[in-house]
């Protein structure tokens, strides 16, 4: 049987338009009936946490959610990714949680450096893209231009679904090249409100334009579009609503259904007979009377059912799961049931960490979900030095979420907190304050970068007592090697052939 499920995400640069398009898809699927809602929401969510203020102010959205609607027996589960190109970490993870994407494109602007990026991600692990062309309402590059530049920028093959005939001032409708009708705007806004009519006569220029597109590309292909290698391109606007049932039909027909994920040597399957999963997002304190932490459980086998004991990977003995949340979009609602390619958060207390994976039978590990190596490493500094305990709690807690990463050096006390972006550091701090109660300022560190170091116990040893100022440990109590160059690094990698040094850990 094959699943019903769709689990992707949107990626786009910043204004691009990927909340208009969120919007527009949970219409479409009758989750939400009013546009905007996505946003209202939004904002009565972060009014309920301190430090979310950042992300009002900055205008961005730091936190990542999960939106689920239905539509003709398909079930659709979005996964937000926080588009800011300073916050990455959250968003790469989010990435290893979707089966597909769909890339919102500018149609004035093209390919974007945030764009590119996280495209980058998505083909490291080979997920599928359908990429939407937004604003077709407005003044936009010629057809070909966008086209060509998507195929060079991403080494990658476009083959266009539809076309807009006119943009800007002279747009008059969106041509599906599946069944040859236009998509027409309507009363004063220029909506698309549901008509279509057959493609009548075009003028000359216009109908060469729309030939070139038509016949100059490859024809779609299911498997190059499946392994990643080809793109379908819809022409739209999310505003006006152009293009957006043509992408819930593109996922419904072509989107891959959930993929088996890697654990070591296996694949684990869908249809597995076991219920496993892996955590690869924390969200807590969302409430601040309540210190409750959100762990996001992308579901990879099994049928999930309310109650059921789960083992994570990070703790040894199982838990049982009574209130698991599924994310529908008007609310969240207890799941009763979910099952491979669903997304479950799972209350807890701290014992769930990016990474972990469930199982029923404790008997799989799933592999990589990466940790990213720090490339800004701060030291903490106490305005109060009788907060040492809450501090440490905090960094514990924050890391243990994903915000930073945490190194305890083993002389001194000064604590180390390692970002891949200066974001974080914002956010570390003004949670601290905010959550905890704890003022600190950061400061610059000693170090430039930091090494997880692995090796037999003789060797590590030795290793130690030779540097054991640059020594620290991390959340889990795993040494790091701190270094204050990366010349450091390297000398050290040279003269230690028996210890193992990795930029990131996998957990
Ligand atoms: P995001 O940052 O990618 O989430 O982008 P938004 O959805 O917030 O859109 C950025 C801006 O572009 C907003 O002012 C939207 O109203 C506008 N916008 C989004 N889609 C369209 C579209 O199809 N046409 C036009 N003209 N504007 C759009």
């Amino acid at each position: 049987m094959t699943s019903n499920r769709r689990t992707f995400a949107i990626i786009s640069h910043p204004d691009a338009g990927k909340t208009t398009l969120t919007e527009k898809l949970l219409l479409q699927g009758g989750a939400i009936h009013l546009a905007g809602e996505v946003k209202a929401r939004g904002q009565a969510r972060r009014a309920r946490s301190d430090w979310m203020k950042i992300e009002q102010q900055r205008g961005i959205s730091v936190t990542s959610s999960v939106m689920t609607f239905q539509k003709d027996g398909t079930v659709f589960n979005l996964l937000d990714t926080p588009g800011h190109e300073d916050f990455s970490e959250d968003t790469y993870r989010t990435l290893t949680a979707v089966d597909s994407a769909i890339m919102v494109i500018d149609a004035a602007k093209g390919i974007e450096p945030q764009t590119r990026k996280l495209f980058e991600v998505c083909r490291l692990r080979s997920v599928p893209i359908i990429t939407f062309v937004n604003k077709v309402d407005r003044e936009g590059r010629p057809l070909t231009e966008i086209l060509d530049e998507v195929a060079d920028a991403l080494a990658l093959d476009v083959s266009p679904q539809s076309a807009p005939l006119g943009m800007g001032g002279l747009f008059t409708g969106v041509l599906d090249f599946s069944n040859d009708t236009v998509a027409k705007p309507e009363g004063d806004s220029r909506e698309y409100l549901g008509r279509r009519e057959p493609l009548g006569e075009l003028p000359d220029d216009l109908a060469e334009e729309i030939e070139l597109v038509r016949e100059g590309y490859p024809e779609f292909d299911l498997e190059a579009y499946r392994h990643g290698d080809l793109t379908p391109v819809f022409f739209g606007s999310a505003l006006k609503n152009f293009g957006v049932e043509e992408l819930i039909a593109a996922l419904t027909r072509w989107a891959p259904p959930p993929r088996p994920q890697p654990a070591g040597e296996r694949q684990i399957e869908p249809s597995f007979d076991e219920v496993t999963g892996f955590v690869f997002k924390v969200q807590a304190n969302m409430d601040p009377q309540h210190r409750d932490r959100i762990a996001f459980m992308r579901m990879v086998s099994g049928t999930f059912k309310r109650g059921m004991k789960l083992t994570p990977s990070g703790l040894g003995k199982p838990i049982a799961v009574h209130s698991p949340i599924l994310f529908f979009a008007q609310d969240r609602e207890i799941a009763d049931t979910a099952e491979a390619g669903d997304i479950i958060g799972i209350p807890n207390h701290g014992t769930l960490r990016v990474g972990d994976t469930l199982s029923e039978r404790n008997d799989v590990r799933f592999t990589g979900l990466p940790n990213f190596a720090p490339e800004i490493l701060r030291r903490v500094v106490l305005k109060d030095p009788t907060k040492t305990k809450q501090l440490r709690k905090a960094l514990d807690d924050l890391s243990e979420e994903g915000v930073i990463q945490v190194f305890y050096p083993e002389i001194g006390g000064q604590w180390i907190v390692g970002v891949v972006g200066q974001l974080q550091l914002d956010v570390l701090v003004s949670r601290l304050e905010a959550e905890y109660k704890v003022e600190a300022a950061l400061e610059m560190a000693p170090f430039a970068t930091a090494r997880w170091v692995k090796g037999s116990d003789a060797a590590m040893k030795t290793f130690a007592d030779f540097n054991r100022a640059n020594l620290a440990k991390d959340r889990d109590g795993d040494p790091v090697f701190m270094a204050k160059s990366p010349w450091d690094v390297n000398y050290q990698v040279e003269k230690n052939p028996d210890l193992a040094f990795s930029a990131t850990k996998e957990r």
